[in-house]
């Protein structure tokens, strides 16, 4: 029970500069909101750098900043990025 790992409580979200991936909802939520995108997100009025879908909590996969700016990808994208292969839920 060392407190030397640095591990522990861990998220490396919101250093301002990195992509946020793999957050939990509530952690979204948190961001968006001191963002000020959350009443955005819930109007449905927040999409996709990539593919323009309208996201929500559940499918969006990133938060990044570029020049100052933020950009918002969704999970279909953020995978399509990662290398995760097609999406599979295509009907
Ligand atoms: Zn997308």
């Amino acid at each position: 029970m060392g407190r030397r790992d640095g591990f522990s409580g861990g998220n490396a979200v919101a250093q301002g500069r990195k992509e946020i991936l793999g957050m939990h909802e509530a952690d979204v939520a948190k961001v968006l909101s001191r963002m000020g995108l959350l009443e955005r997100m819930n109007a449905g009025d927040l999409h996709c750098s990539d593919c323009g879908g309208v996201l929500s909590v559940d499918t969006l996969g990133a938060i990044f900043k570029k020049d100052g700016i933020t950009g918002l990808r969704c999970d279909r994208c953020l995978r399509m990025l990662l290398g995760f292969g097609e999406c599979l839920d295509a009907e």
